[in-house]
C-alpha cells in the first residue's frame, strides 16, 4: 500500500456548501487492509442534496458515494481484485450481529451508519476497507459503462424498498416521481412483474417512462390523478404506492390512490417535520406505511446483476460535471433541470 503521506481533492460541505478542499492521506491504506481507489467519477445522489440543505445535521461532512473508480493499490486477503480493476463501491458496510442486522434491518446498524468510503467518493482518492471489499464493492461489468455501472446503490435502494414492500405477482404499483429514482424504481418493478403507474408533474418525465412501454400519467390535482388511477385499476386503488417525492399534496395523493388494505412506502426524506399520515386513514383503512432507507450488501448484487443483464436500462440523459462545478450540478438538481448528475473526477 501507498507507504507515502499524498494530498489530494476532495468535496466537504461547509454551510450549505460545497467545498474542494485538500485531504491529507495518512498512511491508514498502508496500516490496514483495503484498497486505495483513483476515482474515475461518483454520482450526485438525492440523499446527498437533502444533507446539503439540511446542513445541521451533516455539516463538514464528505459526501458522495455512488462510486467507480480503479483498484490503484491493495492489500487484500479476497482474490477477488487486482491492481487495475475498475470498480463501483458503495459506503456502508452492516455488522450481521447486531438485533437490527438479525432482524434484516442493515441499514438501521451502528456499524452500517458509521461505515464510509474515506473520505467521500468525491475525491480524487478514495480508500476503503476490507469489508467494503467484502461486501459492498464489485468489479464493473464489461458490458456496463462507468455511468451506468455508477447507479448500482441508488438501484440497489430501489430494489430493498420493493422487497420491503412484499408485494403479490401482478401487483398495480404507483410510483409517485420519476426523477432518476422513480425511473429506476418503476423498470425494476417491472422486472419483478409488477404492474407501474409513473406519475409527476413534469412531462418530458412522463414521456421518457411511456418510451420504454410503462403507464405513465402527468399529475394534475388529486382529485383527477387519483379518479385516472382508481380507473386503471378496477376502481379499488393501487397495492402498494412508492413515495420518491415528498410534500404535502403527495401524501394526501398517496392517501387517496392506494387502496383499502394497501401500502405506502416512504422513500424520500421532506424538511417540513409537521408533514405525517393520517392515523384514522391507517386505522380504518389498515394501510401499511413503511420507510426504506439504504440497500444492504445483497440488494447491492441483485443491483448489479439487474444493471448488467439489462433489465434495467440507463437511457435517460445523466450530466456530467467537472469537480470543480459540483455546486452547479447541485443547484440544477435541485432546480429539477436534469435528471442526474454524474461527477467526473
Ligand atoms: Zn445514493
Ligand atoms: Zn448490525
Amino acid at each position: 500500500m501507498q507507504k507515502s503521506k499524498f494530498k489530494m481533492k476532495t468535496v466537504r460541505l461547509v454551510g450549505n456548501e460545497l467545498k474542494i478542499q485538500d485531504f491529507n492521506f495518512n498512511n491508514m491504506c498502508c496500516n490496514s487492509k483495503g484498497a486505495l481507489i483513483k476515482v474515475i467519477g461518483c454520482g450526485l445522489c438525492g440523499s446527498d442534496i437533502s444533507k446539503i440543505k439540511n446542513v445541521s445535521q451533516a455539516s463538514n461532512s464528505f459526501l458522495g458515494h455512488e462510486v467507480v473508480g480503479e483498484i490503484v493499490e491493495l492489500n487484500s486477503d479476497i482474490n477477488n481484485f487486482k491492481v487495475g480493476d475498475i470498480v463501483v463501491a458503495a459506503h456502508h458496510v452492516p455488522c450481521f450481529k447486531c438485533i437490527y442486522c438479525k432482524h434484516k434491518n442493515y441499514s438501521m446498524c451502528e456499524e452500517f451508519k458509521k461505515s464510509n468510503i474515506i473520505p467521500g467518493g468525491f475525491s480524487e482518492f478514495v480508500y476503503l476497507t476490507a469489508n467494503h471489499l467484502k461486501n459492498t464493492v464489485f468489479i464493473k461489468p464489461q458490458n456496463l459503462s462507468v455511468i451506468e455501472a455508477s447507479f448500482m446503490e441508488p438501484l440497489a435502494c430501489c430494489i430493498r424498498a420493493i422487497k420491503r414492500a412484499r408485494l403479490l405477482k401482478n401487483d398495480k404499483t404507483l410510483v409517485v416521481g420519476l426523477g432518476s429514482i422513480g425511473y429506476l424504481m418503476s423498470q425494476a418493478l417491472v422486472s419483478y412483474d409488477m404492474s407501474v403507474i409513473g406519475v409527476d408533474l413534469i412531462c418530458e418525465r412522463v414521456d421518457n417512462l411511456k418510451k420504454i412501454n410503462i403507464n405513465g400519467l402527468v399529475f394534475e390535482n388529486n382529485d383527477i390523478t387519483s379518479n385516472k388511477i382508481r380507473q386503471l385499476t378496477d376502481g379499488y386503488g393501487v397495492d402498494c404506492v412508492f413515495m420518491t417525492s415528498g410534500a404535502r399534496s403527495a401524501i394526501d395523493f398517496a392517501l387517496k390512490s392506494v387502496r383499502n388494505g394497501g401500502k405506502i412506502v416512504v422513500f424520500s426524506s421532506i424538511n417540513d417535520k409537521d408533514l405525517g399520515y393520517a392515523n384514522n386513514e391507517i386505522y380504518y383503512r389498515e394501510l401499511e406505511i413503511m420507510g426504506s432507507y439504504s440497500p444492504s450488501p445483497n440488494d447491492l448484487k441483485e443491483s448489479l446483476r439487474l444493471l448488467e443483464q439489462k433489465n434495467v436500462v440507463i437511457d435517460f440523459p445523466v450530466e456530467e460535471y467537472k469537480l470543480f462545478d459540483i455546486n452547479k450540478a447541485v443547484s440544477d438538481t435541485i432546480n429539477n433541470k436534469i435528471m442526474k448528475a454524474f461527477i467526473k473526477i
